[in-house]
């Protein structure tokens, strides 16, 4: 699944677990949930791959800030680490093309790589999660916080 993705799933997740432990924990075991889902892929050469995942990276980038920057202060650290924890488990596709290697055991990389449903032509899919996430983020982190974070110590 496209990185943006993860990255909008991740606030959601933040946006609802409020704590950042949670957040981060939910927010990994998430991207396996999304990545085993049927969704667009199979690139066929490294250059179309890169086509596609430099845009996404940068949009993933961007999201992840404006994001941030739209959530309530007492809310950020859980959103950012939901955010955080749902991109961490793709950390391996920079690292093998800029070091040649991935951070993660084989077993991950091997158990990360099997469950992906991938076609081309998903595109579609991935818009409409994208904007269910995206949608579902915002109206998460317009409503009240709850009981928890209401407790959570504030700065100001
Ligand atoms: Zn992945």
């Amino acid at each position: 699944m496209l990185l943006t993705n993860h990255v909008l799933s991740g606030a959601l997740i933040g946006a609802l677990a409020r704590r950042p432990a949670s957040a981060f924990a939910a927010g990994v075991a998430s991207h396996f949930v999304l990545d085993a889902v049927p969704h667009w892929g199979d690139w066929g050469s490294i250059r179309r791959f890169l086509q596609v995942a430099v845009p996404d990276g940068l949009i993933s980038l961007g999201a992840m800030g404006t994001i941030a920057a739209l959530a309530p202060a007492e809310r950020r650290p859980a959103v950012l680490a939901g955010m955080i924890g749902a991109v961490l488990p793709d950390i391996d596709k920079p690292a093998k093309l800029w070091f040649g290697r991935s951070p993660w055991p084989r077993v991950v990389d091997e158990f990360h790589r099997r469950i992906q449903p991938e076609a081309s032509g998903r595109a579609h899919i991935e818009l409409l999660a994208a904007a269910a996430f995206g949608a579902a983020a915002l109206a998460a982190l317009r409503q009240p916080p709850g009981p928890a974070a209401r407790r959570a110590p504030r700065l100001l």
